[in-house]
C-alpha cells in the first residue's frame, strides 16, 4: 500500500502531446477512478504509472520513492488488463501462485497464500481445476488473485470489465469492491463508464485532452443529491 504521487507528469508522442502537465496526489488505500472520452489519455497516464509507457517529464513517486526510471517489476504494483490471460494448461491453484514465481518463495507459505486469496474470491471449490472449466467470472477472479498474491503497493485495473456481459459486469464490480475494502489497497481505475466509476471510486479524475478537467467524489463531480 502506498501514496502514488504525479507531479507535472507529460508524456510527447512523436507528433502528439498526449499528457499536459499532471498533478494529482492519491492517498494511502484511496480508489480513484480516471474517466474521459477515448482520446483524453487515460490509458497513457495508467502505462506510465506501472511502467509500461515511458514519461516525458514530471517526477512519479510512489510511496517516498522517485520511480520514473524503475522497471515495472521493480514498481511493486499490479496491472489487471481486460483480457486475463491464463495458463490453459495449469490448475487454477498453480495460476494464482504463478504471481509468485519469480520471488522465490516458501512452497508452504506459498500454499497458504493460495488458500487465503481463493477463500477471499471464492473459488476455494475450483483450485483443482484448469481454466477451460471455469466461467468468464471465475476466470477473471483467478487473475485477480494472481495479482493479489505478490501484495503490490497498488492496483491498476485498464477497463477490466469492457468486453464483460452486463451481469457478469455488475459482479465483478461488486467483487472489486469487496476486495478493496478488505484489503484497502491504492487502487486507480481506469473507466469510460460513469456508474463504475460511481459506484467504486472515492475521488474521479476526469481528464480531457491530455488534462484534469475535474476532481472530486463522485457526488462532487456528477452533481448528485
Ligand atoms: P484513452 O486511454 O483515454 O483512450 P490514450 O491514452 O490511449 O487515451 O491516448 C491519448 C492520446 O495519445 C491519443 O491522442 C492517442 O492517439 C495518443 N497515443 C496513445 N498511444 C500512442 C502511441 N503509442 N503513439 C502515438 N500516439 C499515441
Ligand atoms: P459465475 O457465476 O461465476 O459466472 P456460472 O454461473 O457461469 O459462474 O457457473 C456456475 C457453475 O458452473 C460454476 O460452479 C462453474 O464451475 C461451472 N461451470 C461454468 N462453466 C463451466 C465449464 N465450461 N465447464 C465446467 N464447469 C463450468
Amino acid at each position: 500500500m502506498a501514496v502514488i504521487s504525479l507531479e507535472k507528469i507529460t508524456k510527447r508522442y512523436e507528433h502528439i502531446q498526449a499528457i499536459h502537465g499532471i498533478d494529482l496526489h492519491i492517498e494511502d488505500g484511496e480508489f480513484v477512478a480516471f474517466v474521459g472520452p477515448s482520446g483524453c489519455g487515460k490509458s497513457t497516464l495508467l502505462r506510465m504509472i506501472a511502467g509500461l509507457e515511458e514519461i516525458s517529464g514530471g517526477l512519479l513517486r510512489i510511496g517516498d520513492e522517485v520511480v520514473n526510471h524503475l522497471e515495472p517489476s521493480e514498481r511493486e504494483i499490479a496491472m489487471v488488463f481486460q483480457d486475463y490471460a491464463l495458463y490453459p494448461h495449469m490448475t487454477i491453484a498453480e495460476n494464482i501462485a504463478f504471481g509468485l514465481k519469480m520471488k522465490n518463495n516458501d512452497r508452504e507459505d506459498t500454499r497458504q497464500r493460495v488458500e487465503e486469496i481463493a477463500k477471499m474470491l471464492q473459488l476455494s471449490h475450483l483450485l483443482a481445476r484448469k481454466p477451460g472449466q471455469l466461467s468468464g467470472g471465475q476466470r477473471q477472479r483467478v487473475a485477480m488473485g494472481r495479482a493479489i498474491i505478490r501484495r503490490p503497493r497498488a492496483f491498476l485495473f485498464d477497463e477490466p470489465l469492457s468486453n464483460l456481459d452486463a451481469k457478469l459486469r455488475v459482479d465483478m464490480r461488486i467483487q472489486i469492491k469487496r476486495l478493496h475494502a478488505l484489503l484497502k489497497t491504492t487502487t486507480i481505475y481506469v473507466t469510460h463508464d460513469q456508474v463504475e466509476a460511481m459506484t467504486l471510486a472515492d475521488r474521479v479524475v476526469i481528464l480531457r485532452e491530455g488534462r484534469i478537467e475535474q476532481v472530486g467524489t463522485p457526488m462532487e463531480v456528477y452533481n448528485h443529491p
